[in-house]
């Protein structure tokens, strides 16, 4: 899951990676303001989640500040890339003497993360790679090791940065990857990291955070004010309720409940980890719906916890209004204690995912 600049920068800073000041705006008031507060050339950036950014017009360098007005309002009605703006980060427009482009991400091929590192920021990795592969640097950091700080200060010796900078450049490097640990994140980048008469700072941020960790970023989550009930949720044309843990667990169990003659109504997945309170709340969002007979819930549990799942199921039924019969197919973590928890309230189960989808539309055949 990719993150907004604004939170990026806000963990930056937090990991000790200096940052321009800036406020987070949602109105062309608020920008007005903003910019009076800072007193000084502002730069007006959209908050959307995708790159280049500024080739596609999201960023505004507004010197004369009674222009902010009218620049925010312009932003605020455009789309960048087919994304609407919805906020702006107005921040101290900075007098940039070089770009340098500094990254962190997973190499999943060599199964440790790698620093790259260029004198050239600015432009996309892409880009970079394509036009002057040589100039950047490489770094793979044995995950079984610590990163230690005359890594990093070599990293920066070898991008070519002015040897007064060296050991600042280094410990910024150091920060990110903190930051990418930190925050389970597949990729940290400051692209560009910016030399000034101020300084080096980050002028942009960027943090994509590993979709299966997201659960435990709880600060991220509430920065970013992301709901945690968020379902990938498709509604079908058929009458049995698909429920998994993982898209691609979803898919068989759909796969399977074709196979044996039944029509998904839904394909919800609840993803990894999900809690007590969420699985309760997909049960009675696929039983608002009048069609479905049946509901399928499949879980092979890895992070998600067989025993929070038997608990889910447990409460959705004491509470809810329709009576629709749930197959359940319960394996993986905690699976005796979940398994435990449905005998004893007096709920079979099923340990395979064909048994179960075979059940599924036997009971729903059975109640034409
Ligand atoms: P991106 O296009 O989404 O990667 O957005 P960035 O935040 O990286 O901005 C793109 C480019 O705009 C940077 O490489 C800078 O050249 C320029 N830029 C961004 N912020 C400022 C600023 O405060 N002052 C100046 N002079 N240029 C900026
Ligand atoms: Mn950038």
């Amino acid at each position: 899951m990719r993150i907004h600049e604004h939170t990026a920068k806000k963990i930056f800073q937090g990991e000790g990676i200096p940052v321009p000041p800036s406020q987070l705006v949602e109105t062309p008031q608020e920008a007005q303001k903003a910019a009076e507060n800072i007193g000084k050339p502002v730069a007006l950036k959209a908050q959307v989640l995708v790159g280049g950014r500024g080739k596609a017009g999201g960023i505004k360098l507004v010197d004369d500040l009674s222009q902010v007005y009218k620049t925010a309002e312009e932003l605020f009605g455009s789309k960048i890339k087919g994304e609407s703006v919805k906020k702006l980060l107005v921040e101290e427009k900075l007098d940039i003497k070089s770009e340098f482009y500094v990254s962190i991400s997973m190499d999943r091929s060599a199964r440790k993360p790698i620093v790259m590192a260029c004198l050239d920021g600015g432009m996309e990795i892409e880009e970079l790679a394509r036009e002057n592969p040589d100039k950047i640097v490489k770094h793979y950091v044995n995950p079984l090791e610590e990163f230690l700080p005359y890594q990093a200060r070599e990293i920066a010796r070898k991008m070519g940065v002015e040897n007064r900078i060296i050991s600042k450049v280094g410990s910024i490097i150091l920060d990110l990857f903190r930051v990418f640990k930190k925050y389970d994140a597949t990729t940290a980048e400051i692209n560009p990291l910016v030399l000034t008469d101020e300084g080096i700072m980050a002028a942009d941020a960027k943090l994509i955070i590993d979709d299966d960790a997201f659960y435990r970023q709880k600060k991220i989550a509430e920065i970013e004010n992301i709901p945690k009930d968020k379902f990938a949720y498709v509604k079908l044309p058929g009458n049995i309720a698909v429920i998994g843990n993982g898209a691609g667990l979803t898919l068989s169990g759909m796969d399977m409940l074709k196979l044996f003659g039944g029509e998904p109504a839904t394909f919800l997945d609840i993803g990894g980890g999900a809690s007590e309170e969420n699985i309760s709340k997909a049960i009675q969002l696929v039983i608002s719906n009048e069609n479905v007979k049946v509901v399928f819930l499949n879980v092979l549990g890895g992070i998600t916890r067989a025993d929070d799942v038997a608990r889910g199921v447990l409460n959705v039924l004491k509470a809810s209004e329709r009576d629709v019969p749930i197959v359940i197919r319960l394996t993986g973590t905690n699976e005796d204690e979940g398994q435990r928890i449905l005998a004893e309230a007096g709920l079979s189960f099923e340990t395979s995912m064909e048994e179960a989808a075979k059940k599924a539309v036997k009971i729903c055949n059975s109640m034409d």
